[in-house]
Order: C-alpha cells, then structure tokens, then sequence
C-alpha cells in the first residue's frame, strides 16, 4: 500500500487495511481478521470481528445504533412516499445504499485526505482535531451507467477543515449541527487516554432523492498517523482526483465524469 501517490484502491488490501473492528478495544483491521469483518445488524453500519467485541462495545454503541436506525426509518419513510407519488428515479433508500458503498470504498482516501488536512506545518500528527473537522462534499453523478459498481457513482464538490463557528457560519442553514458528534468522538477518544484521537469526517452528498450524511470518526494513533504519507497537495483536489481516477478505471463505468 502506498500511500504518497495516488493509491489505488481497487487493491482491496488498501481498503482492508482500512476498515476495522469498531470495538475501541480491538480495532482490528479487516485484513487482520482475515478478510472478514460483519455488520451490526440493527444499524448495518458499524463492523465488528467477532461477536465477543460486538457484545464488548454494545453499551456504547446501542444509543449510536439507535441513532442510526432512526435515520433509517426516516429514510424508508421517504420511500414509502416515493413509492406512493410514483416518482421514478432514485429512492432515498437507493441514494444513501449507494452514498455508504461509496464511503466504504473509498475510506482510504478519505483517511488520507483527513489526516493531511489536520497537518499542520512540519507536524506529522494530525492537530486540531477536537475542534474541527473534516466536512466532505460529494454529488451524484448524473444519470450513472445502472451497469456501473455503486461506488463508482459519485464525485467530489467541496472538501476543506472547518472550525465549527466557521461550519455554522458558511453552512448553518444547509446542515444539521454536527458539533454533538464531534463532542461525542472527542469524549471517547480522551476517555482511551492520551495519543489517540478520533478525526470527524463530515461526509454529506446532496441528490436529487435526499440529503444523506455520513459521519465518519477517524481514530488515529501516532504511528497510524506516521505511516500515511504527507500529500502535497490539497486534500480537496487529492480526493476529488483520486475518485475519477478509480472510478473512471472501473470495469463498467464507461462514460466520462462531468
Ligand atoms: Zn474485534
Ligand atoms: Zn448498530
């Protein structure tokens, strides 16, 4: 895996190495649990390794679950209206099955473009990260090939850090506040002690069907943080070009990003 160019994700060792365990105890990586890791099936969100660390992170986990499931019924709501009024196109169900495909398969990208933007000067750890965060951008592809992979189906509009005074500022009207989220993540990660941090993502894609967001906590560790490579570029741009290069290279993605 290499992380100073643009790496290519399709490796799926790239994205194994990536995804992980989300017990805090355990944090193995997909690749360290053999390629396996299953989904909680009452959010179908957070991956667990085994059952032992399930049911080890479950206290913590239930109100975030709980959370979850509750944005999934709100979105199967959305359906059921859809359904109903007959609109053709894209379900919010769909939109946000395809915007989580995407956010998986591109977690390592997301990774690397989170920590350089918490980089500051010739510092290698991520700094700043109880404050801000990383807010992503991400729009539908028009009319995508139905033959072309889920993930492939989105593009990069915006990527930049904000403070959440700033976030409030340029964004408030547009977006819920995820100043709790953040609150949450920084509290948990200073509860493991020092050395670790959580990096809030704030991924959020705007279709046609339904605003879907994607929180997305980070935890680094210094040598975690070490290994992923300075960028010399802006995290935005890196982003925004890795994305069309790999799904511009997908096997049934023909056509050209807009
Ligand atoms: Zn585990
Ligand atoms: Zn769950």
């Amino acid at each position: 895996m290499n992380f100073k160019d643009t790496f290519n994700v399709n490796e799926r060792g790239a994205r194994y190495s990536m995804q992980s365990c989300k017990n805090p105890a355990c944090m193995s990586s997909r690749a360290k649990a053999g390629g396996k890791l299953f989904k909680c099936s009452g959010c179908k969100v957070f991956t667990y390794c085994c059952k032992d660390c399930q049911h080890a992170h479950w206290k913590e986990h239930k109100p975030q679950c709980l959370e979850i499931r509750k944005e999934n019924d709100i979105v199967a709501d959305y359906d059921q209206k859809y359904v109903q009024n007959g609109s053709l196109g894209l379900s919010p169900k769909q939109a946000m099955d395809e915007f989580r495909a995407f956010v998986d398969h591109f977690n390592p990208q997301i990774f690397f473009a989170a920590v350089n933007a918490f980089r500051e000067g010739t510092n290698l750890q991520p700094t700043g990260w109880e404050e801000d965060f990383f807010l992503i951008k991400v729009e539908r592809r028009p009319n995508p090939s139905p033959l072309s992979p889920r993930w492939a189906r989105f593009m990069i509009s915006h990527a930049k850090r904000y403070s959440i005074e700033d976030f409030e500022a340029v964004w408030g009207a547009e977006y819920e506040k995820p100043g709790n989220a953040r609150a949450a993540d920084v509290k948990k990660a200073k509860s493991r002690g020092a050395g670790h941090g959580v990096i809030t993502v704030w991924l959020t894609c705007l279709s046609s069907a339904a605003t879907v967001q994607a929180p997305f906590p980070n935890f680094f560790s210094p040598q975690r943080a070490q290994a992923i490579g300075r960028m010399n570029t802006d995290p935005f741009v890196f982003l925004r070009d890795a994305v069309e290069k790999v799904s511009s290279g997908s096997s049934s993605n023909s056509s050209k990003p807009v």
